[in-house]
């Protein structure tokens, strides 16, 4: 199937509702393993989603031989002289969305989609927690609504809680108000929730369109996209995505992985669409590794 064809088929995914929504977040099924382009016309043709390349130079892999302390994985890190990377201040270019973190040598993002899920998300969090790693965690407002316990526990292990539409729509398929009233709503029921208003927003599938940009900057919202992709919602199997994301990061990596889904009843059962167990098991075995190699973790620019 030609990367075109690919993209037409995720995006009719994403508009046909229901169940089909459930595995729409990672962006046009394309494992991203550089800096995507900026989605200049990111509307109902998919542009901008067409780099497609996977080149690796290696550099940042998880290999045994990297540089590694492994034993004080830092939440946020200090560029060193080299200044090998640009500082974490360096400002967001109108209309586009970060892919990259700018936090120092090796540092990346772990970021985790579609959740909160009551089964799942926790899993995920012990394993952050026995290794004093912060990530950040897109949630879906339907979701923030039916596991309002586990948004609370998110935040309080200290992780960032980031907007991710309240329904998971196709932004494409919205006006400008309608995009509005998706973000606004999510953002305010977290904020009461859990009295933490989210200042990162991610579209669904990366999505971004231009009203969702301009929405963003009205409601002080940064637009965050990622660089590693495993395709942990296509259930590849665990070993798969710890290789995918062992392969591809690099200093600056924003990686994606799924710790919900948006479906319309209990969203635990293994095997379901829900079921983001292979995520909580590659985690586990790559997120070690990855510390063993040197890298540390920090949260999207401006989070
Ligand atoms: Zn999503």
């Amino acid at each position: 199937m030609k990367v075109d064809q690919v993209i037409t088929s995720r995006r009719l995914l994403l508009t046909v509702g229901g169940a089909s929504l459930l595995c729409a977040c990672s962006r046009a099924g394309i494992r991203v393993s550089r800096a995507p382009a900026p989605l200049a016309s990111p509307t109902a043709d998919g542009a901008g989603a067409s780099d497609a390349s996977s080149e690796e130079d290696g550099q940042g892999s998880a290999g045994p031989s990297a540089a590694a302390d492994g034993t004080s994985p830092a939440q946020t890190a200090t560029p060193d002289a080299a200044g090998a990377v640009p500082p974490a201040d360096t400002p967001q270019t109108p209309g586009e969305a970060d892919s990259m973190v700018h936090a120092g040598p090796k540092t990346v993002a772990l970021t985790f989609d579609d959740g909160p899920n009551p089964i799942d998300t926790p899993r995920v969090l012990e394993i952050l927690r026995e290794h004093g790693v912060i990530a950040t965690f897109f949630m879906i407002g339907m979701n923030v609504k039916r596991y309002p316990d586990t948004v609370r526990a998110v935040l309080a292990q200290g992780h960032r809680i980031a907007n991710h539409t309240w329904s998971h729509p196709d932004l494409g398929t919205l006006s400008k108000d309608g995009v509005r009233n998706e973000l606004e709503r999510t953002s305010d029921l977290i904020a009461e929730t859990c009295g933490h208003r989210p200042v990162l927003f991610r579209a669904p599938g990366g999505f971004f369109t231009q009203n969702s940009y301009e929405v963003c900057a009205e409601m002080g919202l940064r637009p965050v996209l990622w660089d590693v992709d495993p395709e942990d919602w296509s259930d590849p199997g665990p070993d798969t995505i710890v290789q995918r994301v062992l392969s591809s990061i690099r200093t600056g990596s924003i990686v994606l992985n799924h710790d919900g889904a948006l479906t319309d009843g209990l969203i635990t059962a293994p095997g379901s669409d829900g079921d983001r167990s292979q995520t909580v098991d590659a985690l586990r075995s790559y997120l070690p590794q990855l510390i063993d190699a040197g890298y540390r973790f920090t949260v999207p620019d401006g989070g």
